[in-house]
């Protein structure tokens, strides 16, 4: 028998090779020098987020077997930031004899959202109601069948509400299917949700399961606005959550952190609505109010260490800092810091697009109520210098 590739874990000093390069990436390789570990990040992009703080960045395309080659045989171990890579990349690590936690299967599952979708569905597990289109006429009868309000959305993981189109009546399907580019789609029934939710958790090499409870997530415009932790719904919600978290990693047999998000329903039903298999945005609160954060936690993941304790340690708001906040200038970072127990994370980007995550802040208080308005005062106060300081600076 071939002796388990985990058999040993990849110990500090070895170098963690990441594909992606944007903030998760970024906040994974700060996590893995906190642990004396070494990092690569690979992506078509110089001078990125992760770049920035790893060991080495190459740049190259995704499709550069060469240049992925030799990436691979100079590191350890191999995870993603995010899962839209080609699988060729775990294909061309495993020929290295080069671990890829998680699995191309994982990736292969949550690259594309009919797959993700149906895997849940095979799963057994509760998901709004939806049907695989591919051309107009099943976009028709899935109408007929779901009903409206419904969206449709690309089978392709588009990101932050990318490739999204409501429908609130059947004569509005033509329009839609032009909007989403007539491609391969999901069509899904609209969610009258209560809140939306997310948990993230981990699972180990042997098996052994972590979870961060559940998160309460508010989203502006498709992207998400503010993470609240611990969520404020009923202790058998969180439960639950946490049980569909840990079936669907127990099934897919991830190594490494995973988010799961969820729709609660105005009646009250736990709906799984995407899965995202690397730490995520709603678990950015971790890096300040949990033993141990998200990202250290797929450090220890992915090198086949013990997980670490997931303990909250304080209420936690999280606010994500978009580029519109440039719009008038520089934000005043002063005044936001000035709010008690605000922490500010920053990804290094330069060009501060509408829209685009530039960074974070979380508050950290006694109490969910207190984290949640610093938060939002801190971020207000970005924005509230007199437009003449404003604009010298
Ligand atoms: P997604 O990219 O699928 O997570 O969609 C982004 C956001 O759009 C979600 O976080 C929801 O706020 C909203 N959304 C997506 N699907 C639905 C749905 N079936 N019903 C209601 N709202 C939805």
């Amino acid at each position: 028998m071939v002796a388990s590739a985990f058999a040993s874990p990849i110990l500090p000093g070895a170098t963690i090779g990441v594909f992606g390069s944007g903030q998760l990436g970024r906040m994974m390789a700060l996590a893995a020098h906190a642990l004396g570990y070494r990092t690569a990040v690979y992506s078509p992009e110089r001078d990125s987020p992760a770049g920035q703080v790893a060991d080495l960045e190459v740049a190259a395309t995704y499709n550069d077997e060469d240049q992925i080659r030799d990436f691979v045989r100079r590191v350890e171990v191999v995870t993603f930031e995010f899962e839209n890579v080609p699988a060729r990349i775990a294909e061309i690590a495993q020929e290295e004899g080069v671990p890829v936690r998680p699995g191309g299967h994982v990736l292969h599952t949550a690259q594309q959202r009919s797959r993700e979708k149906q895997f849940f569905a095979d799963a057994g597990l509760p998901v709004p109601r939806f049907a695989h289109i591919a051309n107009l006429t099943d976009l028709h009868a899935a109408l007929t069948r779901i009903g409206t309000p419904a969206i449709l959305k690309t089978a392709a993981f588009g990101y932050d509400g990318k490739g999204q189109a409501r429908i609130d009546t059947p004569m509005q399907a033509e329009s839609a299917w032009a909007t989403i580019g007539s491609q391969p789609a999901v069509l899904e029934e609209f969610v009258a949700f209560d809140k939306e939710l997310s948990v993230v958790v981990a699972r180990g090499h042997d098996g052994a399961f972590a979870h961060y409870g559940a998160v309460e997530n508010v989203h502006r415009q498709h992207i998400l606005d503010l993470s609240i932790a611990p969520a404020r719904v009923a202790p058998q919600v969180t439960a639950e959550a946490i049980e569909l978290a840990r079936a669907i990693v127990d099934k897919l047999g991830v190594v490494g952190v995973l988010c799961v998000e969820f729709f609660l329903t105005t009646g009250g039903r736990l709906l799984v609505n995407e899965m995202a298999p690397r730490p995520h945005n709603s678990g950015h609160w971790t890096i300040d109010a949990a033993v141990t954060s998200q990202f250290e936690q797929q450090v220890r993941a992915v090198c086949g260490l013990p997980l670490g304790a997931t303990d909250q340690m304080r209420p936690a708001a999280m606010a994500n800092l978009l580029g519109d906040l440039w719009a008038e200038g520089e934000p005043d970072w002063a005044a936001a810091l000035a709010v008690p127990g605000v922490k500010l994370h920053l990804y290094g980007k330069r060009q501060p697009r509408p829209g685009r995550k530039m960074g974070h802040m979380t508050a950290v208080a006694t109490d969910i109520a207190i984290a949640v308005a610093n938060v939002q005062a801190a971020r207000a106060a970005l924005s509230c210098r007199p437009d003449s300081v404003r604009r010298a600076v």
